[in-house]
């Protein structure tokens, strides 16, 4: 036992020594490129091709542990509400003409009236592009489309028992359906669009892409807290050529806020969120022990106390730490 609980539970970050043995020698946090000064793109580590990964193997085997133990959630494609349509419509032979706030408005719109509860639209950046996917479809597109879909926080507080891993693939499965039916509208309109939907990762890295597009900011646990939401949803992705008007960053206070919070480094069980911001490819920010975090991850279908447990996610407590941040920052934007 480690002594980290949470939720009256003691948590036990024992690990099965079948997973142990096959850490590979590199640590995911050199591939991730923890200590490096200079901007690159990153290089992909897990949920990819598990062939071409360092830890591919460790990633198989949490998906065989899953697959046994939540079977539920194999069937991706019928199960869980399913993900969409798989085949995509043409793009049209001529664009539509229009105004890229226009465009921007009602790409969102379809959007919201589609199952997303959030979306935002940032200009692409080359360091949001894994090195590996340079080539691949989409990943020369301008600009990015980031669909939210919040997850049942009930659901989500059972992590890191198996309930909490079927409501994620519940709601990745309508992210996708989400960024489906979005890229099928955009291609009607003329415009190049691929879809991308978790919890397998495409060419983009989707956090940094949807902070920039106005969906949040990088807490501490490293993922992103909404002002809404808290840490409790996941994303999907559109890339596309269609002229769209980007979002701005939010910046509402959580950032500050991590600062003085060790909820979700107290929560975790291996010790993997450093209560210090550091730098990766040349960026200060928080940042997830790649190699303290997936072994417990995997042994647990996932694990997500860390969002969890975020006072952010927390719809009892979220909405009162806005007002609170927002009157800090002497702001009117509640
Ligand atoms: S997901 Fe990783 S960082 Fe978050 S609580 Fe679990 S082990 Fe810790
Ligand atoms: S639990 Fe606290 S420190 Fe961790 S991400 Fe949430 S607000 Fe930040």
């Amino acid at each position: 036992m480690t002594g980290h609980a949470y939720d009256g539970r003691v948590l036990d970050a024992a690990i099965d020594p079948e997973q142990q043995a096959l850490v590979p020698d590199v640590s995911g946090n050199v591939i991730n490129g923890l200590g490096e000064g200079r901007v690159r793109p990153p290089s992909t580590i897990y949920w990819q091709d598990p062939r071409t990964l360092a830890h591919g193997r460790l990633q198989n085997w949490m998906l065989e542990k899953t697959r046994r133990d939540v079977p539920q959630i194999m069937d991706m494609r019928t199960g869980l509400g399913g993900r969409g349509n798989e085949k995509r419509v043409p793009v049209a032979p001529q664009p539509v003409p229009g105004d890229a706030a226009e465009f921007a408005a009602e790409v969102k719109a379809f959007a919201l009236g589609a199952e997303a509860d959030a979306v935002g639209i940032a200009r692409m950046r080359p360091e949001w592009i894994y090195a590996e996917h340079a080539d691949s479809p989409g990943a020369d597109l301008p600009n990015v489309i980031i669909v939210l879909v919040q997850m049942d926080h009930a659901e989500l507080a059972t992590a890191p028992e198996p309930p909490s891993v079927v409501e994620v693939m519940r709601q990745y499965n309508r992210g996708t359906r989400v960024a489906r039916a979005v890229t099928d509208r955009i291609r009607e309109r003329g415009y190049m669009a691929v879809p991308h939907g978790g919890p397998v990762g495409g060419p983009l890295v989707m956090v940094p892409a949807a902070i920039a597009a106005g969906l949040g900011e990088l807490g501490k646990h490293g993922s992103i807290i909404n002002r809404r939401f808290g840490s409790s949803f996941r994303l999907a992705a559109v890339l596309t050529d269609m002229p769209l008007a980007a979002d701005e960053p939010d910046r509402f206070g959580a950032d500050d806020f991590c600062r003085n919070c060790q909820v979700c480094s107290r929560a975790c069980p291996p010790d993997a969120i450093a209560d210090a911001k550091q730098t990766v490819r040349g960026v200060e920010k928080w940042y997830v022990d790649f190699d303290r975090c997936v072994p417990y991850f995997n042994q647990t279908y996932g694990c997500g106390i860390c969002i969890a447990v975020c006072p952010w996610s927390r719809p009892e407590v979220g909405p009162k730490l806005l007002q609170k941040m927002l009157r800090r920052l002497g702001s009117d934007q509640a």
